[in-house]
């Protein structure tokens, strides 16, 4: 068995960068900006106002308060989108709406909840406003020529409305990675048909499809396969060039059937590990024509634990996201978590909560390599040490799986 650091670090050692391509932004939640963007114009663009109201001039309404209100003409209304049809007078006040122009000749916005209309064409001010009064100037967010993002940010929601607010239609990302996902085994079913003896239905598929998706990779959905040499090979070697990445559930262990050991070890440059962890501890790892291929074991928690511990933090390299890995942090085991030594690490799945004096977890429940509903119970993955084990009331250190 190898120690886990060093799986990884043989992984990542192979891993390589995706290049940088121009992409539509709505497409770009997630990936990593590959290029400087700078402000093409002050964002707001114009002064405007932040209040529904009055545009005024400040010294018009120096006197005004509630008892001895000041009386102004509505010159005119101007709405979000428009301007306003001439300048501001003396005496004058134009009816406007949040996000309008200020027009020429105001200095101030009263809002609309200190004034009152008198008829159509006046309205009566109760309060003084100081000069700028709710009124946004140009540039407060973004000034014209600032530079706004710089290359390795990732692009979340928020970004993307600020590649929109200064007129980015597309932009520069590191490539969101293609990730085929096929599973092997003749036992494999797929869809609502009664399973004949020996059989069990395929979920590894998509739970891995779904773990890709939500990771933020491309998933690309190849199948179930038999177990057989031939057809295996020739799915990986298709797959390679439709995918930037390929992730295998299945066939990687010691039994006679496992072909997709088999058939890496022939085609690629192939590490086959048995990793000092449980569960997943076997994991074929290979490159065959640039793509890494993850050969993940096929029990059902073991190939959802091998994809976080290996496939995610390399496939996230691919895509330059600089956040590879999941947020760990300690928490108080409530339940004791006991083991035995055997020189792996564990890593046991758990319910993990806050609590007014910090994080705590539980058991997720039963903690087999084929026990999948305890995985979907677990927001966690406890990391208990070789040894014994974890008392109730100790600490210990949590991969958060949300
Ligand atoms: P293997 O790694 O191929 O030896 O499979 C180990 C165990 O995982 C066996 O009990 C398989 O039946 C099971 N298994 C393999 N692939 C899947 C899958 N796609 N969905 C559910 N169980 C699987
Ligand atoms: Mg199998």
């Amino acid at each position: 068995m190898i120690p886990l650091d060093e799986a990884k670090a043989r992984i990542n050692a192979a891993i390589q960068p995706l290049a940088a391509v121009q992409v539509p932004i709505a497409e770009a939640r997630g990936l990593v900006l590959a290029q400087e963007v700078l402000a093409q114009e002050d964002i707001p663009p114009f002064d405007n106002t932040a209040m529904d109201g009055f545009a005024v001039r400040s010294a018009d309404l120096a006197s005004a308060t509630a008892d001895s209100p000041v009386e102004l003409v509505v010159a005119a209304t101007i709405a979000a989108g428009s301007v306003a049809p001439r300048a501001l007078m003396a005496g004058e006040a134009m009816r406007i709406m949040t996000g309008a122009p200020i027009p020429d000749g105001a200095d101030a916005i009263i809002m609309v909840e200190l004034t009152e209309p008198v008829g159509e064409h006046a309205v009566r001010c109760n309060s003084a406003v100081p000069v700028k009064n709710h009124i946004r100037p140009a540039g407060d967010d973004l000034k014209a020529g600032a530079t706004v993002f710089v290359p390795g940010e990732v692009l979340g929601a928020h970004h993307l409305g600020v590649l929109a607010s200064v007129g980015l239609e597309s932009v520069l990302v590191t490539a969101r990675p293609r990730v085929g996902v096929f599973s092997t085994g003749d036992e494999l079913v797929v869809g609502p048909e009664p399973l004949q003896p020996g059989q069990i239905r395929d979920s590894n598929r998509p739970t891995l499809l779904a773990l890709v998706a939500e990771a933020g990779f491309q998933p690309v959905d190849l199948g179930s396969l038999p177990d057989d040499d031939s057809v295996i090979a020739a799915a990986l070697r298709n797959a390679v060039g439709r995918c930037d990445a390929l992730i295998t559930s299945g066939g990687v262990s010691m039994g006679d059937f496992d072909y997709v050991k088999a058939v890496l070890m022939r085609l690629g440059e192939l590490s086959w590990m048995q990793v000092a962890i449980k569960p997943a501890k076997p994991l074929a790892f290979g490159v065959l024509l640039g793509t890494p291929i993850f050969g993940l074991p096929g029990n059902p928690v073991s190939s959802a634990v091998s994809f976080e511990l290996f496939a995610r933090p390399a496939i996230r390299q691919m895509m330059a996201r600089p956040d590879t890995e999941r947020v760990h942090q300690w928490a108080v085991a409530d339940d004791p978590l006991l083991r035995s030594p055997d020189g792996k690490i564990h890593f046991v799945r758990v319910v993990v909560t806050q609590q007014s004096d910090g994080w705590h977890i539980r058991s997720a429940g039963g903690q087999g390599s084929h026990q999948l509903a305890a995985l979907a119970a677990a927001n966690g993955l406890a990391i208990v040490a070789d040894g014994d084990g974890v008392q109730a009331g100790a600490r210990v250190q949590v991969m958060m799986l949300q």
